[in-house]
C-alpha cells in the first residue's frame, strides 16, 4: 500500500513515516503542502494519504475538498493527522471528505487503529 504523508513540518513527516514503518507500511512519499500532495496524487497512484490541515499554499481541508473532486483519486482513502481537535474542527474536516482523524501528539498504535478503520469501512485502494 503506497502511501502519501503531507505536512509542512518535516520533522512531523519524519515521526509519521517512522511510525509508518513500525506499522509495516514502508512504501511512503511525501508532500509539503496541499497543493504540491495534488499534483503528486494525479501523476502516480497512490493507495492513502494521510495529511495535515495548517499548511502553507494549501491546506489539507482544502486539499481534500479538491481531492474529492477529481476523477481518479475522489475516492482515495484520506485520514487527516492533525493539532485541530475541536468537535467543530473535526466535522469540518468530515464535511470536508476526510474518512477519518488523528490528533497530534499521537502513538503509532492510534495511528495504526485510525488506517485500519478506514480499510476495514471499504474505502477503495489500488
Ligand atoms: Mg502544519
Amino acid at each position: 500500500m503506497k502511501i502519501l504523508v503531507v505536512d509542512d513540518s518535516p520533522t512531523m513527516r519524519r515521526i509519521i513515516i517512522a511510525q509508518l514503518g513500525q506499522l509495516g507500511y514502508g512504501e511512503v512519499e511525501e508532500a509539503d503542502n496541499g497543493q504540491a500532495a495534488l499534483e503528486r496524487l494525479k501523476s502516480r497512484p497512490f493507495d492513502f494519504v494521510l495529511t495535515d490541515w495548517n499548511m502553507p499554499f494549501m491546506d489539507g481541508r482544502s486539499m481534500v475538498m479538491e481531492l474529492r473532486q477529481t476523477p481518479g483519486i475522489d475516492q482515495l482513502p484520506v485520514v487527516m493527522v492533525t493539532t485541530r481537535n475541536t468537535k467543530a474542527d473535526v466535522i469540518e474536516a468530515l464535511k470536508a471528505g476526510v474518512n477519518n482523524y488523528v490528533v497530534k501528539p499521537f502513538k503509532p498504535s492510534d495511528l495504526g487503529k485510525k488506517i485500519d478503520a478506514v480499510l476495514a469501512a471499504g474505502a477503495k485502494t489500488n
